[in-house]
């Protein structure tokens, strides 16, 4: 599946092939902290089928507990973590789904680091809702 997007300010855009049947979830606290969320949710795309089409990402290595290092591409304007991919040998590349316009159709399959997992996240079903920005 063709997909294409890029970051809140419009600096950096992109666009790939993504499979669409590989959408997941993951609730490890790097991901956690590093998307100042509750978890983030990726879709992978081989090297060769990412472009970036404007926009210089600035680039954050993180080393894991297990030696692997991450490079995380940022958009040095706005903030927005738009993907990440092996620092080393990158074979492929994780794009943040919540960066493609076609993110509705990006459902997630698999959930990663549950262990980790805020125990809320599990369960949203039981909150209120509300259609936009309530008036408080
Ligand atoms: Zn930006
Ligand atoms: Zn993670």
């Amino acid at each position: 599946m063709k997909i294409d997007g890029g970051c809140h300010c419009g600096y950096i855009t992109y666009e790939a092939t993504v499979d669409a049947a590989r959408v997941g979830i993951c609730h490890c606290t790097d991901c956690q902290t590093l998307s100042g969320s509750a978890f983030r949710t990726g879709v992978l795309a081989q090297k060769d089928e990412f472009r970036v089409l404007s926009g210089k990402p600035k680039i954050y290595v993180k080393t894991a507990q297990s030696g692997t290092r991450r490079a995380q591409a940022f958009c040095p304007e706005c903030g927005t973590h738009v993907y990440a991919y092996a620092a080393d040998d990158p074979q492929a590349v994780s794009i943040r789904t919540g960066t493609a316009r076609q993110r509705d159709q990006l459902v997630p399959s698999a959930q990663i680091w549950c262990r980790s997992a805020q125990p809320w996240v599990m369960n949203l079903d039981r909150m209120k809702k509300f259609p936009d920005q309530p008036v408080s």
